[in-house]
């Protein structure tokens, strides 16, 4: 089940400046900001601009502009952040079996050293 988007969540927050981050990325369609609590020596966020919980909600709802829009970015965050040359895992919480804490979509994007097998 989607929750309802709340626009009181740490990442409308962070998007609206309201709190602080160390953005590393931004542009019309999304921003990206480096995790409080790093899990790996790279471990960049990459968030929408618009209210979206989920990707299946921003797929369903979302406008082809921002669609492209956020995976263009998420794409130039790893060029930007010099992490294509040895490589980055992308991951996405989404809902409760997943873990899901912030309920704004966000990409992790982690790299900087051998990342191990996924679900290890
Ligand atoms: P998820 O919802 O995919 O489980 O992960 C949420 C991520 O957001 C976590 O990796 C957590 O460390 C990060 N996070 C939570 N609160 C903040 C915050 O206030 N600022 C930043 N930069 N990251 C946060």
């Amino acid at each position: 089940a989607t929750l309802p988007y709340d626009d009181q969540n740490i990442f409308a927050k962070i998007l609206r400046g309201e709190i602080p981050s160390t953005r590393v990325y931004e542009d019309e369609w999304a921003i990206a900001f480096h995790d409080i609590a790093p899990q790996a020596p790279q471990h960049i966020l990459v968030i929408p601009r618009g209210a979206y919980v989920s990707w299946d909600d921003f797929s369903a709802r979302g406008s082809d502009a921002e669609i492209a829009g956020f995976v263009r970015a998420v794409g130039a965050v790893a060029r930007q952040a010099g992490m294509v040359a040895d490589g980055y895992r992308l991951l996405a919480n989404i809902g409760q079996d997943a873990g899901q804490v912030v309920p704004h979509l966000h990409v992790h994007v982690f790299a900087g050293q051998p990342l191990g097998p996924m679900l290890a």
